[in-house]
């Protein structure tokens, strides 16, 4: 392809509401126009990028041995209601609906488990038929309540989905193991750095929900994992172990002591510098909300750590959990904020829930419910009731893994892709059945698989780009090379251009030529950084002497290389790029 003959047009500046680099980028180097807040054209140049992702994306899924079909994107909302998830739907406002000429109502599709459910239900009748994996690549639409950061977060989006259908578990689990080789194998391919994190899995429960991210310091989720074992875990509901001080010593008698104007950890340690942090417990007050009541719960946690309100509120098996009010405080504990405690506890009622970090301390020091003192030398047990113990605690970078001696690590992440067992949720819904080999009617046990392939050109910028512009990973650039005419296109010139664009193409690298007549070579190789090509061949002043430049855009690396030897250079360096990495796996 010549430049000079091709649609794209750069741009100096980022538009005004752009806040991530990504967008930035994609607007600057002509790959997305915005029609919309959330609804974008999808560039020639970035069209070609989205092809690669989705080529990939359907090899390995077929390689899975998933097969490909087109679900209706205008759906009846009479299927929602039957899976029982139009109203959460339509309530959210996510749902775009739209009516036909007869009063029909519809919806443009923000997923597909009711379409793909109704399908399977009328063709597959006996266990015979399974297992079965379904999967289509195609537009999705929701109506976000805060469409941002170019294709990060659109209202109309590429998503690849695939569903998978079994008799039982056991087949559910083999197909979602399935799954989740496939999607390693693809964000290998798309040369990306990513992690496999355990993601909640709401009502459905068990194992079977993991979120793949690709690490970016701009990602909306923080992750901790340690990379010896491959464990990783959203921060919300991260496990972590934590250790206990050491020299606490046999019991001693519980004292109390004036702390005037003590209130937090840090004032404690200044008043008593041989106590660390990690030997005092803090009284921490929740408003629970349940269902049906509402309740005050005091949590204890080890002074050095924090409190993960989501891990409380499963524990809790609450509605919400806020933090109690000062008003609330001093009805609780008949006393100022800042000096709560597991000691003279008023409220005879009060709830206790201690983090597991408590469990091993000995002599600590807490509060006791009277303004101005704390007690030192506490024993839970003997000074008050042993309370229940949960992990209740926030995991934090440095940490004990749960599953190794490593320490854990933290990082931001991008969402790309989840896999999920369904079970029989939308089966059993939708009344979905086939017969089982001993003649009995049983629902689907279902997974599903989605992976954000728009989202997904926008996580490989956010992790691969810098000042000059985007980085593409070789697999999932719009071309890997870009030849530059940089001093005219005189005769010499212009043939040792043909013969490399010529030598590249047959060689299989996908190559534009930057024989644009009207642009000085700045401006070609400003484009050619901005565009992110992962190798440029430069036709410059040395063409004379039969040699060219041959420069690698992540690292500005340049060499001088004889104008026959260029394409298999440059298929050298190509080859020589590093495919993605799972983080804590290779
Ligand atoms: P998020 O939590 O980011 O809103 P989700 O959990 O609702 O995403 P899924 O329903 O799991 O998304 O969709 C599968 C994949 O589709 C996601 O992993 C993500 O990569 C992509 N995706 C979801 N919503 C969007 C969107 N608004 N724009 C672009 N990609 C999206
Ligand atoms: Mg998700």
């Amino acid at each position: 392809m010549r430049l000079s003959k091709c649609l794209l047009q750069t741009l100096r500046d980022a538009p005004s509401d752009a806040e991530v680099p990504s967008h930035k980028l994609m607007v600057r180097a002509g790959l997305i126009h915005k029609a919309a807040a959330g609804v974008y054209t999808y560039g020639p140049f970035l069209w070609r990028t989205l092809v690669k992702i989705s080529t990939i994306v359907r090899d390995e899924m077929d390689r899975a041995g998933a097969q490909e079909l087109l679900l209706p994107q205008l759906q009846p909302q009479e299927i929602w209601a039957r899976s029982g998830r139009l109203q959460t739907y339509l309530d959210a406002g996510i749902m775009f609906t739209v009516k036909d000429r007869k009063g029909g109502d519809f919806c443009l599709g923000p997923t597909a488990e009711e379409a793909i459910t109704d399908f399977v239900a009328t063709n597959v009748r006996s266990y015979k038929q399974l297992p079965q994996t379904l999967y289509q690549s195609q537009t999705k639409f929701r109506d976000e309540f805060r469409p941002r950061f170019g294709l990060m977060r659109g209202r109309e989006f590429i998503m690849k989905d695939a569903y998978s259908f079994d008799a039982d578990d056991a087949g559910l689990d083999a197909s979602y193991r399935a799954m989740r080789a496939a999607y390693v194998r693809i964000f290998e391919r798309c040369g990306l750095e990513f992690l496999a994190v355990q993601a909640d899995s709401g009502d459905i429960g068990g194992s079977g929900s993991e979120e793949f991210m690709v690490t970016a310091s701009t990602g909306e989720d923080l992750i901790v994992y340690d990379d010896t074992t491959g464990y990783a875990a959203n921060v919300e509901k991260a496990e972590t172990r934590v250790e206990a001080p050491s020299h606490m010593g046999d019991p001693l008698p519980m004292h109390v002591e004036p702390t005037p104007g003590d209130k937090s950890v840090e004032d404690l340690c200044r008043r008593f510098p041989r106590l660390s942090a990690a030997r005092m417990v803090k009284t921490i007050l929740y408003r629970v909300v349940h269902r049906d009541r509402e309740e005050d719960v005091a949590v204890l946690m080890r002074g050095d750590q924090d409190v993960n309100e989501v891990k409380l509120k499963n524990h809790l098996g609450a509605a919400s959990v806020e933090l109690a009010d000062e008003a609330r405080v001093r009805r609780v504990t008949g006393c100022e904020p800042g000096y709560a405690g597991p000691l003279e506890v008023k409220d005879g009622k009060l709830r206790f829930v201690a983090d597991t970090s408590v469990e091993p301390l000995r002599n600590f020091l807490c509060g006791v419910n009277r303004p101005d003192v704390h007690a030192l030398d506490v024993n839970h047990g003997r000074d008050f009731p042993t309370p229940p113990f949960a992990d209740l605690r926030r995991a934090r970078e440095g940490d004990l893994s749960p599953r190794s001696e490593a320490r854990l690590k933290t990082a931001r992440g991008i969402e790309v892709g989840h896999v999920f067992k369904l079970g029989t949720k939308y089966s059993a819904a939708m009344d979905a059945c086939f017969l089982d080999r001993d003649g009995k009617k049983k629902p689907f046990v279902m997974g599903c698989y989605g992976i954000g392939v728009s989202r997904i050109a926008a996580a490989a910028i956010e992790q691969n780009h810098d000042d000059k512009g985007i980085v593409w990973p070789r697999a999932i650039a719009p071309y890997q090379a870009v030849v530059v005419l940089a001093r005219g296109n005189d005769p010499v010139a212009a043939d040792a251009a043909g013969r490399i664009y010529d030598a590249l193409h047959a060689s299989g690298v996908d190559t534009v030529l930057d024989d644009r007549e009207d642009q000085s070579a700045g401006v070609k190789f400003k484009d050619a950084e901005l565009v992110g090509y992962p190798v440029r061949v430069t036709i410059g002043k040395h063409v004379a002497e039969g040699k060219v430049e041959v420069t690698v855009r992540r690292t500005g690396g340049t060499e001088l290389v004889p104008l026959t030897e260029a394409a298999a250079r440059v298929k050298a360096l190509l080859d020589a790029m590093p495919s993605g990495r799972h983080v804590g796996r290779s």
